[in-house]
């Protein structure tokens, strides 16, 4: 197996074959991202890629799912894609399911066609970092692509049977665009529909810009009351017609999941239980996890 360090990966890919098509992010912009920050950007050439996946498959014959690798491995041209998804069918008889991280960017760089000949090649959900639908925090975020886009993007790669799982930052919009960043998300995430939904908080990561604007009081995070309420503004504005969602991370204040449309009531009132108990710091974001 050939695999650079650091490995991320959603978790619900836990058990899936991790493949990298390329090392690190080919953007590598956004200010909250530590992820590929001192990570070169690579794209591996496709024999290399081909070649790790017949070790992979050697390895693991009856695997089903594999997830591609790293930041935005769904930026790799049609022809790449073409030629990988046919190895993966090739080398794994039992393959059910490719996953892989995309951007509105390299999901709109894709034809119609091409996306619906990778979902008949067994390309299954593309994750999604839309983060906020508030444009402005988008920008001030260097985030390096619109809501509006990612919409269309979504839109798109929907409409050729791909499922879409988006993930968004709570409290990102800082203290003073807090609702209005949860807001301006719900609707973002209304026209989307996805089909799963991940809400992370943003925790700033030493050695990115959102680190250093934290430091030098440019950006201020929501206190760890304000996040839920936040949190229950997003859930409140929801108008999700078959979702499955997850606030369950470890960066979040309680864990929370359920399904939408049934489950939203049920998620408020354990939200308003939270708001009501006088257990949350109004002062600071309180204790914060160690991130990635
Ligand atoms: S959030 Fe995604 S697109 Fe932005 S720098 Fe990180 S890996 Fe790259």
């Amino acid at each position: 197996m050939s695999l650079n360090q650091p490995q991320f990966r959603p978790p619900a890919e836990q058990d899936s074959v991790l493949i990298q098509m390329d090392v690190g992010c080919p953007f590598n912009g956004c200010a909250f991202c530590g992820m590929y920050k001192h990570l070169p950007h690579e794209k591996r050439a496709v024999e290399s890629i081909l070649k790790i996946i017949r070790q992979e498959a050697r390895a693991q014959p009856d695997a089903r799912r594999v997830f591609l690798a790293d930041g935005d491995a769904f930026s790799r041209s049609v022809s790449d894609w073409d030629a990988v998804l046919e190895a993966l069918n090739a080398a794994f008889p039992r393959l059910s399911r490719v996953n892989v991280y995309a951007t509105g960017r390299s999901i709109t760089g894709k034809s119609p066609a091409d996306l619906a000949r990778f979902k008949a090649k067994k390309l299954n959900t593309l994750y999604l970092g839309l983060e906020s639908g508030d444009e402005e925090t988008l920008r001030r975020m260097l985030k390096g692509e619109t809501a509006e886009h990612m919409i269309q993007a979504a839109q798109l790669a929907q409409s050729a049977g791909l499922k879409i799982s988006v993930m968004i930052l709570l409290g990102l919009g800082g203290r003073e665009q807090s609702l209005r960043h949860a807001r301006a998300t719900a609707a973002a995430l209304n026209q989307m529909q996805p089909r799963l939904l991940s809400a992370l908080r943003v925790v700033p990561v030493p050695g990115t810009p959102l680190f250093k604007w934290v430091e030098d009081g440019l950006f201020q995070l929501p206190t760890e009351y304000a996040i839920v309420q936040e949190l229950r503004e997003l859930v409140a504005h929801l108008a999700l017609e078959s979702t499955v969602f997850r606030a369950n991370h470890s960066s979040n204040i309680i864990p929370l999941e359920g399904r939408f449309p049934q489950d939203q009531n049920r998620l408020l009132a354990e939200l308003d239980q939270l708001l009501a108990s006088n257990t949350l710091d109004t002062q600071s974001p309180g204790p914060l996890p160690f991130w990635l």
